[in-house]
């Protein structure tokens, strides 16, 4: 009988502590670990035993923590590693050299967009496309495309991908599929399920909770076809098959780049994941209550999240996220002085460059993650100057409601930031 997924979060790959019967893995808060006998550490670094040598290769409480990943993911394997930059950009330069061509959704989280064009300097060309459609897409593929990458609710644009679409048609190219599942997580979409091939969670997201520890992973299916011929960058992994991706990644490029997670953050992410489940399901609930309670409001330009009838993705929120949008939406207060004196103005929500906390969080994207992109970029990203950005917090409705529309009372009225209400 297979476990269903709010169980899984507990018990999937999870036997507690066999040693001591302690509910939670243990802290192994240690650099490296020594074994007996000269031949048992050899076995260890030629993988013919299991065991540990050196945390920056692997670690018991972050492999524990990349095992329920794998698990909830119903991935192959999972590597877990510093951020989830580290998780973006480790997974790409393990598939491709100078030379070779990247696709991109233009819909991407602002630091990846930057990332691309670092890795544009090391000669891999990363072609931006605004929907994965055949008719994008073709122009563009040639037998240097390694992938195309796209995030499933992207951030802060709030435009759903069709994974299964998507995933599809880039098999059709015979190209991989990469899915950036931060904002929306397993809890809302399966993305191995619906066939993408690479997994990415910024764990210091919603999987964390707390916000107490930057980390990411990368999930690997084990479904794509590596092919000798246009894969030949991975080298003498090919011949794994199935495994010639992580086992590249493992024994290469994460332990060489030496992006590891401290087993410190992976415990509390382990902690974290065991309640993604009923923190989702507040922070989809409150996302969707409160920008309802603003749309349509004296001051307001725009809300958009997905589960709003007036978004262009309400139709794809419903069938392909399930009727749950995810905890994040934007609104356009028609100026950027206005967007600021919001800001100013909350009680509870926190002005801060996150998401995914427990708490409610604000950011004004265009003057700070968006800073180093021009105003057309912005624009393709879904960033205005008077937009706001809203990570729903699991706080109580009532309380956030009053928050955001007496900020919203305050800045219509133009009082003074914080507008002398809660001083
Ligand atoms: C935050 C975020 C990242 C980057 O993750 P870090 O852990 O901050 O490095 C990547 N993708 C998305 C969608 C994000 O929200």
């Amino acid at each position: 009988m297979s476990m269903r997924f709010d169980t899984a979060l507990l018990h999937g790959s999870f036997k507690g502590d066999e040693a001591t019967g302690a509910t939670l893995i243990p802290i192994y808060q240690s650099s490296a670990f020594g074994q007996k006998t000269a031949e048992e550490i050899e076995k260890i670094f030629r993988n013919k035993a299991p065991g540990y040598a050196y945390s920056r290769i692997s670690n018991p409480t972050v492999a524990s923590f990349e095992n329920r990943i794998t698990y909830i993911e119903k991935g192959l394997a999972s590597v877990a590693v510093s951020s989830g930059m580290a998780a973006i950009a480790l997974t790409l330069l393990n598939i491709s050299k100078a030379g070779d061509e990247i696709i991109s959704k233009s819909s991407v989280f602002g630091g990846t967009l930057d990332f691309f064009k670092d890795i544009e300097k090391l000669g891999i060309k990363v072609h931006i496309v605004e929907n994965i459609t055949k008719e994008e897409l073709e122009p563009l593929v040639n037998n240097r495309t390694k992938a195309v990458f796209a995030e499933t609710i992207g951030n802060p644009k709030l435009d759903i991908t069709d994974v299964k679409a998507a995933a599809d048609l880039c098999h059709g190219f015979g190209l991989p599929f990469i899915l950036d599942n931060t904002t929306a997580t397993t809890y809302i979409l399966r993305g191995i399920d619906l066939g993408a091939d690479i997994i990415i969670n910024s764990s210091s997201k919603y999987i964390n909770g707390s916000s107490n520890s930057i980390s990411g992973v990368i999930t690997d299916s084990g479904n794509f076809k590596w092919t000798e011929e246009k894969y030949a960058v991975m080298g003498e992994y090919l011949k794994l098959g199935k495994f010639a991706f992580t086992a590249k990644l493992r024994n290469d490029t994460f332990r060489n780049f030496g992006s590891c997670l401290s087993p410190m953050n992976a415990y509390f992410n382990s902690l974290g994941l065991e309640t993604l489940s009923l923190r989702m399901e507040r922070h989809c609930e409150n996302a969707l209550l409160l920008a309802e309670a603003l749309e349509g409001k004296e001051g307001v330009r725009e809300v958009n999240y997905p589960l709003l009838k007036s978004s262009p993705y309400y139709d794809r929120a419903v069938n392909i996220l399930g009727g749950k949008g995810g905890g994040i939406f934007t609104l356009r207060l028609y100026t950027k002085e206005r967007a600021f004196a919001f800001i100013n103005s909350l009680k509870y929500a926190v002005n801060i460059t996150n998401i995914g906390d427990t708490k409610t969080l604000v950011i004004h994207p265009s003057s700070t993650i968006y800073a180093h992109s021009g105003e057309a970029e912005q624009a393709k990203a879904g960033v205005y100057e008077d937009l706001i950005r809203v990570s729903a917090g699991i706080e109580a409705i009532e309380d956030l409601k009053e928050d955001f529309l007496s900020a919203l009372n305050c800045i219509n009225e133009k009082l003074p930031p914080g507008g002398g209400r809660y001083v």
